[in-house]
């Protein structure tokens, strides 16, 4: 008989999210506060968790595989994590393997001085980057692009390390929002195109910077304002100081960020992700309206855009999926692995409101469309009299060198297929899907967003032979 096997239920029908960072200063909680923070970010990456602090002397790190409670749910560690000011950082790995050795922050010693990294983003020059630096000597504790900066840093001829960081940050191209700790300040970095989120808040006299603006509502913080593109933010017992990187580049904000990554009830680029969200599925409704009874999510990521879709429809919003959120890893016998048992236990369909229905499917994305055809196949499976699939967003037909786990044409259905065709993949009555024109004029600052993903058109230049792995280890040398 075979081995059983056990299935991960990890969204792989999904564009993963790649990280959240946090840092706050003048707490006198500070890891505790880093802590909720991560915690609120944990859906942009389930695979590390760490915290640095600093007592304004030295710094303390503690970091670990898996989510953040697990990390930190030995009693003893926050105690050691002394200090007023933290950053943190939850990791999905973009690039560089998914081990302890890439949790970030990543902390250093140079010319006797100490700092930690926590990176959220991806560097398109870290290839070129690495090999100038290890022809030069550099040794690599890492495989992931984030330590590069490090390197760069400790090389600069500039004194002061916030100009040490300026100097390492117009050397590299690509994604990033950086957060730094040394013993006696945080330096906080967006890049010049702004592709990935960074706010700034304040909780009495401490001052938080964070990915999404939800991890400032855990602490009581208050929301002040998105950090700019190309700003360098420092903050120690002086205060707040802001600085702008020399580069100069037209802003490219992560649509996908308003369509998925983002939760709907963080604030992002200065804009509520609920109101973009619903505003995409009111477009959407209006781009493509469905003579049907009842409009469903897929949930939970694609529940505030039906939401849109049903308003503007003038259609019921039913809850006709229901998602289980406690799946982790699940035992499945080999021949239960036929019948979509890794859809089914993660989602059931409710058939009082489905049996007989003529049902509008409202989802956020298509990747491969694996999952979406189990899905529907779920769906009809409780008599559902038709099955139309609505997409808040256009097909994604390139991959992201930004920071985002889509990093190969051929996994995208988008990329390969017509309409007609997923629509035929997938086992739906109709598809359609939102177009680039109307997913720009739904979200605020349409054109300042980079679209690569689902137009090509990249707002930087992009690397011939870029992979996640690039820098893992080759052990056969
Ligand atoms: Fe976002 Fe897509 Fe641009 Fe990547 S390519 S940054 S996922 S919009």
């Amino acid at each position: 008989m075979p081995n059983p096997v056990y299935v991960e239920h990890n969204d792989d029908d999904v564009p993963r999210e790649y990280c959240g960072v946090f840092g706050i200063v003048g707490d006198p909680y500070a890891a505790e506060q880093a802590y909720l923070g991560l915690y609120a970010l944990q859906h942009r990456g389930q695979e590390s968790a760490g915290i640095a602090s600093s007592n304004g002397r030295e710094l303390f790190l503690h970091k670990g595989m898996g989510l953040v409670w697990s990390v930190f749910s030995d009693p003893e560690v926050m105690p050691r994590l002394k200090g007023s000011a933290a950053i943190g950082h939850n990791r999905y790995s973009t690039t560089g393997s998914s081990d302890l050795l890439n949790a970030q922050p990543i902390a250093v010693q140079y010319r006797g001085r100490q700092i930690a990294a926590a990176h959220n983003g991806n560097l398109v020059n870290s290839l070129e980057l690495r090999t100038m630096l290890e022809q030069k000597g550099s040794i690599f504790q890492t495989t992931s692009d984030s330590e590069i900066v490090l390197h760069l840093i400790a090389r600069s001829k500039a004194d002061a390390t916030v100009d040490a960081v300026m100097d390492a940050l117009t050397h590299i191209d690509g994604a990033y929002c950086f957060v730094f700790l040394t013993p006696t300040q945080l330096i906080a970095a967006r890049d010049p195109h702004g592709f990935r989120p960074l706010c700034l808040g304040r909780k009495g006299d401490a001052v938080v910077v964070a990915s999404e603006s939800c991890a400032l509502d855990i602490i009581g913080a208050e929301y002040i304002r998105s950090i700019e593109p190309g700003e360098v933010v420092v903050i120690d017992e002086e205060g707040l100081t802001s600085k702008t990187l020399p580069e100069r580049a037209s802003p490219s904000y992560c649509i996908f960020e308003h369509i998925y990554f983002s939760r709907p009830d963080s604030i992002i680029f200065g804009e509520k992700v609920d109101k973009a969200r619903r505003k995409l599925g009111k477009q959407l409704a209006r781009e493509a309206p469905c003579d049907a009874d009842v409009v469903i999510a897929i949930p939970d990521s694609a529940n505030t855009a039906a939401l849109g879709y049903a308003h503007e429809s003038g259609m019921r919003f039913e809850l006709g999926l229901i998602r289980n959120h406690y799946v982790g890893r699940t035992f499945i016998a080999p021949h239960q692995k036929e019948r979509d048992l890794d859809v089914r236990v993660k989602f059931n369909p409710v058939t009082g409101v489905l049996k007989n229905k003529r049902v509008v499917v409202v989802e956020d994305s298509i990747v491969r469309g694996t999952t979406l055809k189990q899905l529907v196949h779920l769906i009809r499976s409780v008599g559902t009299k038709e099955v139309h699939v609505r997409v808040s967003s256009p097909p994604v037909i390139s991959p992201c060198y930004y920071g985002i786990d889509i990093s190969s044409r051929g996994e995208l259905i988008g990329a390969s297929h017509d309409v007609e065709a997923i629509r035929r993949y997938i086992g739906a009555d109709t598809l359609a899907y939102l177009s680039v024109e109307g997913m720009l004029g739904a979200v605020g600052k349409g054109d300042a967003h980079c679209t690569a993903c689902f137009t090509g058109r990249y707002p930087t230049c992009i690397p011939e032979h870029f992979t996640k792995e690039q820098f893992v280890f080759d052990c056969r040398e």
